[in-house]
């Protein structure tokens, strides 16, 4: 029996195994290599490591954990999940081998659906982008354009106005209030309301949006929204709570509804937080509190002691 088994080797799975590889217990991290981020040249806004590719990062995590000989990784999906009591997981992986432990923590990340539009996949996390922290920088001064008519795309824009001279908001045929409009203009967004037809890229460079009316404009860049999937559904399954758009709620601890069973990274978020807030650090720093907190959990357990972090979920 393990101690712990986490399922989801991204940033958040792997701080979490290098906390419980350093407190020597002994750990299963499974990893399907789908991380959220796979499309993109380079992760940035990390402190020490910004610009640096996402699998070179993940790379140097594994490097680092192979200093902890309790610590064991695979390459390979989790299937199946099964609580049989608090105290005792079992895992089913992709081979049908399974293995079971004493607590369980989920770091599955979340996948982004892309909008039905003619050229967006080409251009993900390339050209096409979704947050204004990982890539708003990077298209500093180019000529930037924000698909959408929702409040949030109208912020969006006004937010990379200041990244840019040239930006525009394509609302794909929806009107704005006219109140929006001229908030939108007094700040040098320009409107586009003409519904899209296509994004004209060669390779994973945009050239133009093109409209259903024939006319196209110009752009280096594009901002998408994508609706947001848990990558695995195990969290659900184990009867974890979830908020409306799909996360697991998870307190401050890294713990779920449901007694033994802990989630980090971008697929869990406490009830204060209204959106999720994806980044590859705060993927890392939750992992690391995920770690501390089973390891303590487990200290209590094995030595009859309080759990300091007793007061937060089940
Ligand atoms: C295009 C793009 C660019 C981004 N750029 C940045 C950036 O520059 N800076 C930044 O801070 N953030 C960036 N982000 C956000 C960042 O990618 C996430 O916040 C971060 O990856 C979350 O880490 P995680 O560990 O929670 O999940 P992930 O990194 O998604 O890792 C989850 C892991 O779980 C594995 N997994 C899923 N299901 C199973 C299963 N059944 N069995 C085994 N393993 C499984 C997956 O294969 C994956 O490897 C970007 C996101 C996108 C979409």
């Amino acid at each position: 029996m393990l101690d712990v088994i986490i399922v989801g080797g991204g940033p958040a799975g792997m701080s979490a195994a290098l906390t419980l590889g350093r407190a020597q217990r002994t750990v299963l991290l499974l990893d399907s290599g789908e991380g959220r981020n796979a499309a993109a040249d380079a992760v940035h806004n990390f402190i020490t490591h910004d610009g640096t590719p996402p699998q070179t990062l993940r790379d140097l995590g594994h490097e680092n954990l192979r200093h902890y000989p309790t610590v064991r990784t695979a390459a390979i999906a989790a299937d199946s999940v099964r609580r049989l009591s608090d105290d005792h997981f079992e895992v089913g992986l992709a081979d049908g081998e399974l293995v079971e432990s004493r607590r369980l923590l989920l770091a599955t990340g979340l996948r982004d659906e892309l909008p039905d539009l003619q050229g967006v996949e080409a251009l993900w996390g390339k050209s096409a982008f979704h947050c204004p922290y990982c890539h708003g920088f990077e298209a500093s001064g180019s000529r930037i354009a924000v698909l959408g008519a929702a409040p949030d795309r109208v912020r969006l824009a006004l937010h990379l106005s200041r990244f840019t001279e040239d930006i525009v908001l394509c609302t794909g045929g929806a009107s704005l209030e006219p109140v929006m409009q001229s908030v939108l203009e007094a700040n040098g967004v320009a409107v586009h309301c003409s519904p899209l037809a296509r994004l004209e890229h060669e390779g994973t460079l945009l050239r133009r949006i093109a409209f259903d009316d024939g006319s196209s404009i110009d752009r280096d860049a594009v901002f998408i929204k994508t609706t947001l999937r848990q990558r695995a559904d195990f969290a659900e399954r184990l009867g974890c709570d979830g908020f409306p758009d799909g996360c697991i709620e998870v307190n401050e601890f890294a713990q779920t509804s449901v007694a033994g069973v802990y989630a980090a990274g971008d697929m869990a978020r406490r009830a204060t937080v209204p959106i999720p807030l994806a980044a590859v650090v705060a993927a890392a720093a939750s992992g690391t509190v995920a770690g501390s907190v089973i390891d303590q959990d487990l200290v209590g357990v094995d030595f009859k002691l309080p759990n300091p972090f007793a007061s937060g979920r089940a």
